[in-house]
């Protein structure tokens, strides 16, 4: 095992692989370190990546954030393209909004005054219109369409970050980070499984869910809880010519289907935040999500069940991102607490905090997020 290094990234989800990734590309010496539990966000996550319509998208700090983090996907995504990965699962596409009774048309309204007051495009599109472009959908009282869409499987976007980083020299370990070491307010490096140490003068938390447990170590409060999501994945080949293709829509209920680009159809998800850590698949998840999926989508009822998946979101008090350096530690750094929005923010968290290391100046306002607020 490496013994020295520049810096320790906690956690191979998709914020700590996008931060080893672009720390490396800076000619900053890092080791990831994770140890492969059950309940990671990332493998779950939807991939849904649409500022405007997500439920996060009145919060100014949250907003301003997500559409800088939207806008460095084609950034990142042309550089994995140009080192030869296209296999990111990464895609633009349009997403479709949703009422189904008088009282969700209703909410139509208000959701694109909303839109509007955030530039996004948008525009009503007939019922039919909206039946047209996703066939399993019945019963459509209005509908908006969101063009400027995108989406991404996490999985794959992390296995390709990781790819690249490691082409560009990252080290990783599968282990798991028993404690991050200090000395005179400094960091020093961490622990990894039983007592092997890796010595580093930085060390970037990010260990989603989990991140609270460093908290004591650095003599901070991280109040980071998980969020379980379960979600549906199903091979909906037999039902739609071409699955792939097909707009991402979301309910304003907000519940979800969203096509996936080697066909599947995932539908989701629940947002439990009294399940701990406890990364199950329940009767009464499968349920909800069943039974929200086919309210909205009824021509889905044939298809074919593959797997449900489960995930910790990383929840924070005030459901904002928790990213910047650690007061009074100097080298720690936190990036976490992105909750259900950390597939769209997460790639943009990683390369602030790889900035925030490498000592530039991230675009982004980082003042609503700093850790130093708990
Ligand atoms: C069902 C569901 C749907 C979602 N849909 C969307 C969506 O449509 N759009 C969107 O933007 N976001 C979505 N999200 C949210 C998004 O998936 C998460 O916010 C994001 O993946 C969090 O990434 P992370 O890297 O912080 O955490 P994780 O992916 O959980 O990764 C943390 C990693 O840290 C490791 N780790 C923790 N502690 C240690 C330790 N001590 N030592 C070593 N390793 C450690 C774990 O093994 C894990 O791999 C969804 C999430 C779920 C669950």
């Amino acid at each position: 095992m490496t013994e020295q290094t520049d810096v320790v990234v906690v956690g191979g989800g998709v914020v700590g692989t996008a931060a080893a990734y672009q720390l490396v590309e800076r000619g900053i010496e890092t080791v990831l370190v994770d140890d492969g539990r059950e309940g990671s966000a990332t493998a779950a996550g939807a991939g849904i990546v649409s500022p405007p319509t997500s439920s996060r998208r009145e919060n100014d700090d949250w907003f301003a954030f997500a559409e800088l983090a939207a806008a460095h996907y084609p950034e990142l995504i042309s550089e994995l393209e140009a080192a030869g990965i296209d296999d990111h699962g990464y895609k633009r596409g349009e997403m479709l909004s949703v009422a189904l009774t008088p009282a969700e048309a209703e909410t139509i309204e208000t959701d694109r005054e909303r839109a509007r007051r955030r530039d996004a495009s948008v525009e009503e599109i007939t019922p039919a219109e909206a039946e047209a472009a996703f066939p399993a959908l019945s019963g459509v009282e209005r509908a908006l369409r969101f063009p400027g869409a995108g989406r991404v499987d996490g999985a794959m976007l992390t296995d390709a970050l990781g790819r690249a980083a490691r082409d560009s020299g990252l080290t990783t370990v599968d282990g798991r980070v028993e404690e991050i070491l200090t000395e005179s307010g400094a960091v020093s490096g961490v622990v990894v499984d039983g007592g092997d140490r890796i010595d580093a003068e930085r060390v970037v938390v990010a260990g989603g869910a989990w991140s609270g447990g460093f908290g004591d170590d650095l003599g901070c409060s991280l109040p980071v809880s998980p969020i379980r999501g379960q979600i549906l994945h199903f091979d909906a080949s037999d039902i739609f010519d071409d699955p792939a293709a097909l707009p991402i829509v979301g309910s304003v209920a907000d519940n979800y289907i969203v096509p996936w680009a080697d066909g599947r159809i995932v539908v989701g998800a629940t947002r439990e935040d009294d399940a701990g850590f406890d990364p199950r698949v329940t009767a009464a998840g499968v349920q909800a999500v069943l039974d929200s999926g086919l309210r909205l989508a009824p021509g889905l009822a044939d298809a074919t069940f593959e797997e449900v998946r489960v995930g910790l979101r990383p929840g924070s008090p005030d459901s904002l991102p928790i990213l910047g350096p650690v007061p009074g530690v100097d080298g720690a750094y936190v990036a976490t607490g992105h909750g259900p929005t950390g597939l769209t923010l997460g790639p943009y968290s990683g390369a602030v905090v790889a900035q925030l290391i490498a000592g530039e100046e991230p675009a982004a306002d980082l003042s609503a997020f700093d850790p130093a607020r708990f």
